[in-house]
């Protein structure tokens, strides 16, 4: 399948790389692709990855929705309606829209706050803003390595949730996710449970701190 992922960071990298493995063909937005492909080995590394992944092809927002049957948004929430509303939302419409993105706060430090919260969620905004577009919330609440090889973790026995409007939307991206290794799909309902997953951050976040490492998760038992 051609899928855009938007977002070139640890998330946008980890999916990218998974995607290609499982024979997909995959566009990377950016804002700036040039600008992009010139971040040195000082920075993210960005570069070398893009060496190492050679059949990700870097693309502006709107080239590599335009490309995409499907397109993940990886994007840092504070940006992501900006990175959606570049791609274009006729380039959006009618395709299924994997929102990974949190709505993080980091202005005033460490642990960062939400700046959404309660009464709404990003994955809301996002679907309000687009409405032609079939958003489903997901992954949002694993560290990246983690999204790509769920198996590297517990034996991959642990949860995943699905938020989303679209049923025939939430059913391909299980079939995807479980593509990458992932067995425990929780389908959590519509757009609103997004609210859920989000809210889960702060506690996630602490679960990190506590024990030294992102590779943590939950599992539902019921
Ligand atoms: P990130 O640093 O949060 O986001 C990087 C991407 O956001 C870049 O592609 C950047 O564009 C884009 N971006 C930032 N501001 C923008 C703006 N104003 N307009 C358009 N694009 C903008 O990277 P990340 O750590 O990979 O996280 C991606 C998303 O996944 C975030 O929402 C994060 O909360 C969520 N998440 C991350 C993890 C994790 O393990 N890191 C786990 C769960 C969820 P350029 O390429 O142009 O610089």
């Amino acid at each position: 399948m051609n899928i855009a992922v938007l977002g070139t960071g640890m998330v946008g990298q980890a999916i990218a790389a998974r995607l290609v493995e499982l024979g997909h063909s995959v566009r990377m937005g950016t804002r700036d692709p040039q600008k992009t492909f010139e971040r040195g080995a000082g920075d993210e590394g960005f570069r070398q990855w893009m060496d190492a992944n050679p059949a990700v092809k870097l693309a502006t927002y709107a080239e590599a929705a335009s490309f995409a049957e499907l397109v993940v948004n990886a994007t840092n929430g504070a940006g992501s309606l900006d990175a959606l509303r570049a791609a274009g939302a006729e380039r959006l419409d009618g395709k299924i829209l994997i929102d990974i993105a949190n709505p993080l706060d980091f202005s005033r430090g460490m642990p960062p706050t939400l700046f959404i919260s309660n009464d709404d969620s990003l994955g809301e905004q996002i679907q309000r803003a687009f409405p032609g577009a079939r958003v489903v919330k997901t992954l949002n609440t694993v560290t990246a390595r983690l999204m790509a090889y769920p198996a590297l973790l517990g034996d991959g026995q642990h949860t995943v949730f699905l938020s989303g409007n679209d049923a025939a939307a939430k059913a391909e991206v299980a079939s995807l996710l479980r593509s990458f290794g992932w067995q425990d799909i929780f389908d959590l309902g519509d757009i609103t449970t997004a609210r859920g997953v989000e809210m889960y951050l702060p506690l996630w976040l602490r679960l990190w701190g506590a024990l030294g490492t992102g590779m943590v998760n939950v599992r539902v038992v019921r």
